[in-house]
């Protein structure tokens, strides 16, 4: 008889957006006529770039002529898309990485998830509090996080970095010592960031430790603040301990398109063994590269007009950001993040817990947001929402939420 992986068992209830779905489609139902706002997911709802969607055309036909159609991509990903990368997001900031550190990928979420396989079922992580739950569901799966408490909300063998308005919603280091640390700045779900100096802190503790920063950066984007870093790497020493995580997905919308990549410096070893080598068996046995077309889409991000349409759309989610975070400020709430990251977290009103605050929220204003206990418990009394609406209707979303 076979066995299945019993580590998911493990995994508490269902997943929060599902609940999310339950009861706004419960309320949608009683309530046809009311007109539902939804400031929840994640997810872009602008349409992909113009140069995005010609570059899209274009590799499609050539996909349909002999001499230029392509089957599977170069385990790495396409060089061209990686010589982009390489000179775009790193070289403009003072960064060399190599192409052969480059490794794209249909998206972070995969990335984030799978890069746990190639660390000992034995190693200690430590996750910000709230995160995003990826990081820590991956690790469950892999069986390295312990026992649930549904007391707590916490995993017995994971090391819990709060991140409240005690802390300026930055983790500290932790009493235990890690052996993998989970960072994601900008963050989701608080919009926060750190400086480059607090993120030395964080590259130095690390090497100190023999520890590995998992640094998710696929907000990157949004940073519009001088001292907060673009990449790990423009901290020094941060090429012998860290792994960074970017995707397509909020900076150029390509939520449903798929694109990403992984970024493991060569320098990043465990004794002999590079990483780099250890994520290239890994990428080459499991996956079977980004799709053409879509690399190529990917490729026209890095151009001019690429450039410039992307830049227009994150500065309309951006504004929308502006309007949500001072539309609350205006009215008593206490509101950060919205400032380099397309995230909104408000501390819920009178003592509400924020699945309370969702309730209320959803019955009095019709509007949809995510309760920040859905990322952990440090999320309690907390609650999201994010400026991927439409601009109408988040105006309109603050103005029913100012009247209530
Ligand atoms: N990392 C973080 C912090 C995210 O918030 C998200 C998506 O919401 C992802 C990764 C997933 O990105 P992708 O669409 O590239 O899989």
């Amino acid at each position: 008889m076979f066995k299945i992986n019993e580590n998911y068992l493990k995994l508490p209830g269902s997943y929060l957006f599902s609940d999310i779905a339950k009861k706004v489609k419960a309320f949608g139902e009683a309530n046809p006529d009311k007109k539902v706002i939804r400031l929840g997911i994640g997810d872009v709802t602008l349409p992909l770039a113009p140069a995005v969607i010609s570059a899209l055309h274009k590799a499609t036909d050539e996909m349909a002529v002999k001499d230029t159609f392509k089957g599977y991509s170069p385990d790495l990903g396409y060089e061209f898309l990686r010589s982009l990368i390489a000179e775009h997001d790193y070289k403009s900031r003072g960064v060399d990485i190599a192409l052969d550190e480059i490794f794209v990928s249909d998206g972070a979420k995969s990335d984030s998830a799978n890069i746990q396989e190639i660390f000992g079922a034995d190693n200690k992580i430590a996750v910000c509090d709230p995160v995003y739950p990826v990081y820590v569901d991956s690790n469950v799966m892999a069986g390295r996080t312990g026992i649930y408490s549904s007391e707590t909300g916490k995993w017995s063998e994971v090391i819990y970095m709060p991140c409240t308005a005690d802390t300026n919603f930055a983790p500290e280091f932790p009493t235990k010592e890690p052996d993998m640390i989970y960072l994601c700045f900008p963050n989701n779900p608080t919009g926060s960031t750190i400086n480059k100096a607090k993120l030395q802190e964080w590259v130095d503790y690390a090497n100190k430790i023999g520890a590995v920063i998992i640094y998710d950066a696929a907000y990157e984007a949004y940073i519009s603040e001088e001292d907060v870093p673009h990449t790990i790497y423009e901290c020094e020493g941060a090429k012998t301990c860290a792994i960074e995580l970017r995707s397509f997905s909020k900076n150029a919308g390509f939520t449903g398109t798929r694109l990403g990549f992984t970024v493991i410096p060569k320098d990043l070893k465990a004794g002999e063994v590079s990483l780099n080598s250890l994520w290239a068996r890994r990428h080459g046995t499991k996956f079977n590269g980004a799709p053409y077309v879509i690399q190529a889409a990917g490729a026209a991000v890095y151009t001019e007009e690429g450039k410039k349409q992307t830049r227009e759309q994150i500065a309309y989610y951006m504004n929308n950001a502006r309007v949500i975070k001072e539309g609350l400020e205006s009215s008593g709430y206490t509101v950060s993040g919205g400032v380099n990251a397309p995230y909104i977290w408000l501390k819920t009103p009178d003592k509400m817990t924020s699945w309370q605050y969702f309730d209320y929220l959803l019955k009095e204003a019709n509007v949809v947001g995510t309760p920040g206990s859905g990322f952990g418990p440090s999320g309690e009394g907390y609650f999201r929402l994010t400026a991927f609406g439409t601009y109408e209707n988040t105006v309109e979303a603050i103005e029913r939420i100012k009247k209530l």
